[in-house]
């Protein structure tokens, strides 16, 4: 069964018996308790009425459980075969040329959440942009050990698919910044993972609470949101290939910030706000 299923994560198209067992497998166990109680209904001879009517209304019950349970196989199902249909079998020439390899013009830093996804509010479509997504959408300075995961997509993104433009785009209503932001003076943390990382934007923390301590803390979270943008531009600095590309104008770096209670996206140029932003 677990080899079933490993294969049937890879949603290819032509395992339709397997994914059909796969389908049953969500429900099994809602289905053998159903199962067991309509067994006992039929063996009810001498159970008491009350009895067949208890277990009536939990079979009931169950059911309506079972069908309104999230189904997150079904779900990746449909949500495949929608682009399938609706995309890729209709661009057939975008995805050969993509087949072929990669050649995006952007790098782009955003947060995980899961409601600023840049392909969805920017309209990137395959290709076009290179991705990192973490917590607040940081982009830490250059450390081999620490964060090489984030080096090793940066230095690939600019050296070897050489893309044009680094953009890093913070949100509003952003639950790293509030993190940060939330962080006590004495720095004391106290989960494993999550403070430690947005610290990489305490500047922006320091600055804000310099120039907006007076604001109330959601607007000084706004403020930090936009900052840190300009803290993780200032990191890319820290690595040599970002600098070179940046001495020879084969790369460009820009800020953004998405406000989804707005609907509006402001985009700036590395000059820390010397630029008046545009607002698209
Ligand atoms: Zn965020």
């Amino acid at each position: 069964m677990a080899g079933t299923l490993r294969k049937c994560m890879m949603l290819c198209c032509s395992c339709s018996i397997k994914r059909e067992d796969m389908g049953h497998m969500a429900n099994d166990s809602y289905e053998e308790a159903i199962a067991g109680l309509k067994k006992l209904l039929s063996e009810k001879g001498d159970l008491e009425a009350v009895a067949v009517a208890k277990i009536k209304q939990l079979t009931a019950e169950l059911e309506a459980t079972a069908a309104k349970q999230f189904n997150p196989v079904e779900r990746i199902k449909t949500g495949f075969t929608q682009f399938k249909t609706e995309k890729f079998e209709k661009n057939p020439a975008l995805y050969r040329e993509l087949a072929k390899g990669q050649s995006p013009k952007f790098l782009v830093f955003a947060c995980s959440d899961s409601r600023v996804c840049p392909s969805h509010i920017l309209n990137f479509q395959p290709g076009e942009a290179f991705m990192v997504r973490n917590i607040a959408s940081m982009v830490p300075p250059y450390d081999q050990t620490k964060y090489s995961g984030m080096g090793a997509a940066i230095e690939y993104a600019v050296l070897h698919l050489k893309v044009e433009n680094i953009v890093v785009i913070g949100h509003s209503c952003c639950g790293g910044i509030k993190g940060l932001m939330s962080i006590p003076d004495d720095g004391t943390t106290a989960s494993d993972f999550i403070e430690n990382w947005v610290k990489i934007c305490s500047p922006a923390k320091a600055k804000v609470k310099a120039e907006f301590g007076s604001l109330d803390f959601t607007e000084q979270c706004t403020n930090c949101e936009k900052e840190a943008v300009n803290v993780s531009l200032g990191n890319l600095l820290t690595y040599p290939f970002v600098r070179e590309g940046l001495m020879k104008h084969t790369l460009s770096l820009k800020g953004g910030h998405y406000d989804f209670v707005k609907g509006s996206f402001e985009l700036w140029s590395l000059d820390f706000g010397l630029t008046p932003p545009q607002i698209v």
